[in-house]
């Protein structure tokens, strides 16, 4: 027999279900007039040529729906994540209407694959895409890798990484950062330092969330957020002002969804290394406002000053990445690693986990022995300095370009002096008339006047393009 009480409550979760059903009903209606509403504002823009995002009007309408979810007693993650989708749909519609399109960005992926299709017609390119360093792995790591395959480490292996892999990174960080505490639960390996850095955002930012980055930079910090659906705001820096990023701006930037900010010194594409006081003014910054701070430090081994590291100043929430790619000239074994507190660090391999299960045991045992090869990355680190203070001094005598020296990394990236210069363009009249490979400055950020040079080739490689570059620009 079923109780009269029962039944009661099964009327009031009925009646509850129907409330639902109307207010979701009701707020599908809303989104449909939202929606045509976006129409309109679609069809505006694109009679008056205006573009389809406006940060300033996008800011302010976060702003008022946070401020109401604070009146309604509404989780502010949950308003941020229903503007967020509300704002992407309605771009979707706009541009429908033919509002500018975003061009396709010419990044350095793009560009490989371009010059790839070149290659295999047969055509010989001179290749200053993409950030590879031509150096040969140190002899060690092969004779590791080979070692291991023979001893059939081929199978599945832990997801966070081996111990032999672990045990050499918590060494190499007390040697080479004078950091001696580090944890095993705090190291993760991953796929390339790539992974490293798009489980850290995945781990720091969702969907409606907004994370710093200081422009021009590697453009995988804009591409993973977008792919997590969490909003890019970028912190210009300019050639005038010698890439020196001001943290005030980057104060300045930080929105009440902001959840972290990304900085990476020395800098790709600029070869910029911050001064260790403005590193440390936004760490501090980062840590009063309980934000995390990302440190992609891939081009740790090419710093030409002293360059700050995160180490040297841990806020609560770090994540710091780094790779076998660069300073071992590794980039094809892909492997790199992470470092931060235990709980973010179990997140992150619960992203690895999910996606790869582990890196290739063969692939760490190799890692590990690069640890060991200090001369090797010692010399690379030298041969890329002489690089860049040849190619530095061959930039400055093509009369159309100016440039600053890099303190780092392994690129330089000058700008045409014309104000109206298109690097896209050039890049592209560049690979057909002179067969020479660039990245322009768009695929770092609003640089169209600028563009990027890979010191990844001998120096001959190197003279020979810049002659070309030159030659082009007249
Ligand atoms: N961070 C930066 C700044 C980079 O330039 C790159 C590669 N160009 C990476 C991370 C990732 O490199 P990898 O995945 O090969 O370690």
């Amino acid at each position: 027999m079923v109780s009269r009480g029962v039944e009661e409550r099964v009327s009031e979760l009925q009646d509850l279900r129907d409330e639902v059903a109307e207010n979701t009903l009701d707020i599908v209606k809303l989104v449909a007039v939202r929606m045509d509403l976006a129409r309109k504002i679609g069809q505006v823009k694109t009679r008056e040529s205006l573009p389809i995002d406006n940060e300033r009007v996008e800011d302010a309408l976060l702003e008022d729906v946070l401020a109401e979810c604070g009146r309604l007693g509404l989780d502010k993650q949950v308003g941020a994540k229903i503007l967020s989708t509300l704002l992407a749909e309605s771009k979707k519609v706009q541009r429908a209407q033919g509002a500018s399109q975003p061009k396709q960005l010419i990044t350095p992926m793009v560009m490989m694959a371009k010059a790839k299709e070149v290659e295999k017609g047969g055509r010989k390119l001179v290749r200053l895409d993409v950030g590879e360093p031509d150096f040969r792995p140190p002899k060690a790591v092969l004779d590791a890798v080979s070692k291991a395959l023979y001893e059939y480490k081929t199978y599945y292996t832990v997801g966070r990484g081996i111990p032999e892999l672990l045990g050499a990174l918590k060494s190499y960080l007390a040697k080479r950062y004078g950091y001696k505490d580090a944890q095993e639960n705090q190291l993760i390996v991953t796929p390339g330092g790539r992974f490293a850095v798009y489980s850290a955002l995945a781990t720091v930012a969702s969907e409606g969330d907004s994370v710093v980055v200081i422009e021009p930079n590697w453009p995988a910090y804009k591409e993973g957020l977008d792919y997590i659906g969490a909003k890019t705001i970028t912190v210009k820096t300019s050639f005038e002002e010698g890439w020196e990023p001001s943290p005030e701006r980057v104060k300045e930037a930080v929105r009440p969804n902001t959840k972290a900010i990304v900085l990476s010194y020395p800098s790709n594409p600029t070869g910029k290394i911050m001064s260790k006081a403005a590193f440390k003014e936004i760490v501090g910054y980062a840590d009063d406002r309980g934000l995390a701070v990302i440190s992609d430090e891939i081009y740790n081994d090419y710093a030409y000053k002293p360059c700050p590291t995160i180490l040297d100043d841990l806020p609560k929430r770090y994540i710091l990445t780094s790779s076998f790619s660069k300073g071992w000239s590794m980039t094809g074994f892909r492997v790199g690693w992470s470092f931060a507190p235990p709980e973010t660090s179990a997140r992150m391999l619960k992203v690895l986990g999910l996606m790869i299960t582990c890196v290739p045991e063969f692939i760490q045992l190799g890692a590990a022995a690069a640890l060991g090869c200090e001369a090797e990355v010692a010399r690379n680190s030298m041969a890329m300095k002489e690089r860049i203070d040849s190619t530095y001094e061959e930039l400055r005598k093509v009369e159309a370009l100016e440039v600053h020296k890099p303190e780092g990394a392994i690129y330089a990236f000058p700008q045409a002096k014309d104000p109206g210069f298109d690097s896209s363009a050039f890049a592209m009249e560049l690979l057909e008339k002179k067969g020479v490979t660039i990245s322009p400055g768009t695929g770092f950020g609003d640089y169209p006047r600028c563009f990027r040079i890979s010191l990844g080739q001998p120096q001959a490689v190197l003279t020979e393009g810049v002659r070309k570059i030159g030659e082009l620009l007249g």
